[in-house]
């Protein structure tokens, strides 16, 4: 059996999807910006995404700019507003840690928040980070180590208020949990589309039209100037039929994920002596689960569960070549020992009952069977 629970890593592409794209990778080739038939019917699909990408998060289409991915969209968005003080926190994805760094160097005051045990921010330390040098604040919506949600609704109001501009990192929050920019007032949303059963190499910034906008990647006048070079067109139109998939289908089946996700949390807590779960108090996507088994080299579990067929991970999977343990389970645990020991389980609509049976089944006999081997107590808990 083979068993996929890495879906914050990336999901695997809807048959759909599939379908969507492929006429757009054989007879319908045409370059978006020719001023003839082929072109146009490429330019038709496009906006048509682009319809799709804007209903799904509450904005106009006019409003998305598509780019090759989140990383593209969150150095765009950072480097837009590149002077005076910025304001994030410590458990970023690595997009925004290191486009924050470069801000950094060119001597930008960057203010990294810290989070509790549970992995929250304190907000009225961010209200009080807010001045008149502050030139933005970015942050994640929903963190894709732990699935811990920051209040984005209370942020975005308070920097309103104070106008200063926010950019809210929501790749693993679309399609998982409302995300609505006629509710939320957000200057900066960055969004990808294989997060959400869409092809990789694509995604999106949408931007609030009174907010300011340098291009990162300058040349031809695509995307209305604001991002040259040739549309990815068959990428687009898979994250349009992708994101048309999210509004109307997966999002509707967190319960049935929570329930599995629940179950999984549970049986290895019970049947795993001091094992703990990273961030489990605080508010949280359904699909989302990180646990500590103590005494156990997490990257040693996620290599015997690969044997045994089951994808997981330790930290996110930019971060996975890496020897460090997750910076963000460090920051919560302030424990070197518990993020190594430290394992995330991330599942979608499409995961199994009998899947997670089997996982939990490999899981606790693995990490029994690590803990015998390195002889590690098992009956510490890190939080
Ligand atoms: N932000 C978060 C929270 C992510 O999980 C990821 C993907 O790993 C990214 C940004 C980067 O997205 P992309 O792979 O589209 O560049």
């Amino acid at each position: 059996m083979r068993v996929y629970l890495d879906h914050n890593s990336t999901t695997p592409i809807d048959n759909r999807v599939v379908d969507a794209m492929l006429p757009y990778l054989t007879e319908q080739f045409g370059n978006p910006s020719s001023a003839h038939g082929f072109g146009a019917s490429a330019a038709r699909a496009v906006e048509a995404s682009r319809v799709e990408v804007a209903e799904l998060v509450g904005a106009e289409p006019r409003d998305v700019l598509f780019c090759s991915g989140a990383t593209e969209a969150i150095n765009t968005a950072i480097s837009a507003v590149a002077d005076g003080k910025v304001v994030t926190t410590v458990v970023e994805h690595a997009a925004t840690l290191r486009s924050v760094e470069r801000l950094e160097e060119r001597g930008v005051d960057v203010v990294r928040l810290p989070v509790d045990s549970q992995g929250l921010i304190d907000v009225s330390r961010l209200a009080e980070e807010l001045d008149a040098r502050t030139s933005l604040v970015t942050l994640l919506w929903a963190n894709n180590e732990t699935g811990g949600l920051f209040p984005i609704t209370e942020i975005a109001s308070i920097c309103a208020a104070r106008s200063v501009p926010l950019h809210v990192d929501a790749v693993q929050a679309v399609g998982r949990i409302s995300v609505d920019l006629r509710e939320t007032q957000i200057d900066y949303l960055s969004i990808s589309s294989h997060k959400i059963g869409g092809p990789k190499g694509v995604g999106a910034l949408v931007v609030n039209p009174s907010s300011t906008l340098r291009p990162l990647i300058v040349g031809g006048h695509q995307e209305r100037g604001a991002r040259a070079g040739t549309e990815n067109v068959a990428g687009i139109v898979g994250f349009g039929a992708a994101a048309h998939l999210a509004r109307t289908d997966i999002a509707r089946r967190q319960d049935s994920i929570r329930a599995l996700r629940d179950q999984l949390e549970t049986e290895i807590l019970a049947r795993i002596p001091g094992s703990w779960v990273n961030g489990q108090k605080g508010p949280r996507l359904a699909n989302t689960t990180n646990i500590g088994f103590p005494g156990i080299d997490g990257d040693e579990l996620v290599a015997m569960l690969d044997a045994a067929g089951i994808a997981v991970s330790t930290g996110s999977a930019c971060g996975s070549a890496s020897v460090e343990p997750s910076h963000v389970i460090r920051a919560l645990t302030k424990s070197y020992e518990a993020a190594k020991s430290s394992v995330r389980f991330s599942l979608s609509h499409i995961t199994s009952p009998t899947e997670i049976s089997y996982t939990i089944e490999y899981v606790v006999r693995l990490a029994k069977e690590i803990q015998r081997t390195t002889h590690k107590s098992p009956n510490v808990s890190h939080l």
